[in-house]
C-alpha cells in the first residue's frame, strides 16, 4: 500500500489531491500535493475563488505527522490568485494549514494533544521537533479554543491567586465553578484591583461580541448572570467583586477560612516551642505540627496518644487547638442565623483567650461576618474546595511539568490544561 493511499483515505481535501511520495536526501518523506483538475485557487484573505495569477517556482513545505520515525512534509507549489473582491494578487489559501504556518493544522493538534499529557520538552524530543514548535502548536489550539468556547450559562465563579516562582509573583485566576462545568475562564498577572477588573471586562466584552455575532441586538451581560462568587479575603478582590458583581452572593468559603486557622496554629506553636526552650523545659511540642493541623478524627493512633498527653498540659498551643477544633462545628449548621450566633459566641471566647493569632482570626471573622454567612445562604453548594482542586491541578500540570519561559507561555499552558477548550475537528483521528 502506498503512503498516498493512506493519506487519501485519512485526509480528504476538496480541491487538492495527494500526488506522490518520495524520500529526500535527508531521509524525510515528501508528499506532493496538487490542485485537482479545473479547481480554482482561493484567496487567503477573503476566501473567494479567482483565477491563477502565477505559481511559485519553489515548493513550500508543511510539516505533517511523522510516521515510523520519519519526518513527513506536504510539498506544494503555492499559487497566487487575482482576487476580484480584494482587488489584488494574493497568495492562495490551503486547507491543511491556516495562517502563515509551516506546520499543518493536524500536526499542530497532534503535538498539542501530547503536550497535554507530557512536558513540552518531552514532546519535542519524542517527535524530533523543537520546544518552540510544540509551543506554537499549543498556542494555535488554545487560540482556536478561546475563539470557539461558549461563555453562556455561567452562574458561579471562583476567584483565587496562585503564587509562582520564588518571591512575590502572583497570578489571578477566574474559574467557572458551576456543577455542570468547571474550568479556567481567565488568568492575568498580579493580584491587584486592576487585574481582576481587566479580567471581568475582558470576559464581558468577549461574551457580548459573541452574542452580537449570534444576532442579538442588545446582548445580556455575562456579569449579571453570575449568581455566586467564591473568593478569599484578599482586599483587592473583595473590592472589585463588591463593585462589579454586586447582585451575586459573595461567599467567603470554608476552605479559605480554615487556611487561616492553619497559619495561626503554626504561629502559636512555634512561639510556644521557642518559649519552652528558652525556659529550659522539655521540648514537648517537637514534631507535633501535623497533630495540631489535622482534624481530630484524622489523627493516627500514635498521634492520638501524643495529643492526649499534650491536652493534659496547660499549653497555649493546646488551647488554640481546642478553639480551632470547636470552630469546625460552625460548618455543620444549616441556617445562616444559627451559624451567625455560634460565630459570635466563638469570637467572644477567642477574644478572651489571650492568644494573639486566635484573636486576629476572631477580628477577621467579625469583619467579614456577612460574607462568611453567605456560605450557608448559598446552601453550601459552592466552596473553595472546587477552586482549590483546580489550583492543585494547575500546580501539578502547569507548574511542575511545563517549564514556562515567558508569561505568555504560562498563560497558554494554563488555558490548555484547565480551560476545557473545544478543539478543531478532523475527519480522521490520528491520535
Ligand atoms: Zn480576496
Amino acid at each position: 500500500m502506498r503512503i498516498v493511499t493512506i493519506l487519501n483515505r485519512s485526509t480528504k481535501f476538496k480541491r487538492f489531491v495527494f500526488d506522490s511520495a518520495r524520500f529526500d536526501d535527508k531521509g524525510r518523506i515528501l508528499v506532493s500535493v496538487k490542485p485537482r483538475k479545473n479547481s480554482k485557487p482561493q484567496c487567503s484573505r477573503c476566501g473567494s475563488s479567482g483565477s491563477t495569477y502565477d505559481t511559485a517556482r519553489k515548493p513550500r513545505w508543511f510539516e505533517f505527522i511523522p510516521i515510523w520515525g520519519y519526518a513527513v512534509f506536504l510539498e506544494h507549489y503555492m499559487r497566487r490568485v487575482s482576487c476580484q473582491r480584494c482587488g489584488a494578487v494574493i497568495v492562495e489559501k490551503v486547507p491543511w494549514s491556516t495562517g502563515k504556518h509551516h506546520l499543518t493544522d493536524i500536526y499542530r493538534c497532534f503535538l498539542a494533544h501530547w503536550a497535554k499529557k507530557l512536558p513540552w520538552k518531552e514532546v519535542a524530543n519524542s517527535f524530533h521537533t523543537s520546544w518552540d514548535k510544540v509551543y506554537a502548536s499549543v498556542k494555535y489550539v488554545v487560540e482556536y479554543g478561546l475563539e470557539h468556547r461558549r461563555l453562556d450559562g455561567i452562574t458561579a465563579i471562583g476567584v483565587d491567586e496562585i503564587q509562582y516562582r520564588s518571591g512575590h509573583k502572583y497570578l489571578t485566576l477566574v474559574y467557572q465553578i458551576d456543577t455542570h462545568c468547571r474550568r479556567l475562564l481567565w488568568l492575568g498577572k498580579e493580584r491587584t484591583r486592576k487585574t481582576l477588573n481587566d479580567g471581568l471586562t475582558e470576559l464581558e466584552d468577549k461574551y457580548r461580541q459573541k452574542r452580537i455575532v449570534a444576532g442579538e441586538e442588545t446582548p445580556a451581560s455575562l456579569l449579571h448572570g453570575i449568581k455566586f462568587v467564591c473568593s478569599d479575603m484578599w482586599k483587592a478582590y473583595l473590592h472589585v467583586i463588591g463593585k462589579r458583581l454586586n447582585s451575586a452572593v459573595h461567599i467567603l468559603d470554608r476552605f479559605h477560612i480554615m487556611q487561616h486557622f492553619g497559619k495561626a496554629m503554626d504561629k502559636v506553636r512555634a512561639a510556644e516551642a521557642k518559649r519552652l526552650k528558652q525556659e529550659g523545659q522539655d521540648p514537648v511540642l517537637g514534631k507535633t505540627r501535623f497533630c495540631f493541623l489535622k482534624r481530630k478524627q484524622n489523627l493516627t493512633t500514635k498521634q492520638r496518644g501524643r495529643m492526649s498527653e499534650l491536652v493534659k498540659m496547660n499549653l497555649r498551643t493546646v488551647r488554640a487547638y481546642l478553639l480551632k477544633e470547636d470552630f469546625q462545628r460552625f460548618w455543620e449548621y444549616t441556617y445562616a442565623t444559627w451559624a451567625g450566633r455560634f460565630l459570635d459566641r466563638w469570637c467572644e471566647r477567642a477574644m478572651r483567650s489571650r492568644i494573639d493569632p486566635m484573636k486576629d482570626i476572631a477580628r477577621m471573622l467579625r469583619s467579614h461576618r456577612e460574607l462568611i454567612l453567605n456560605w450557608f445562604r448559598a446552601k453550601k453548594r459552592f466552596n473553595g474546595g472546587i477552586v482549590e482542586g483546580l489550583n492543585l491541578k494547575w500546580n501539578l500540570t502547569v507548574r511542575k511539568s511545563f517549564g514556562f519561559r515567558t508569561h505568555e507561555a504560562l498563560k497558554t499552558a494554563s488555558y490548555h490544561q484547565l480551560g476545557e477548550l473545544p478543539e478543531p475537528i478532523f475527519a480522521h483521528r490520528f491520535y
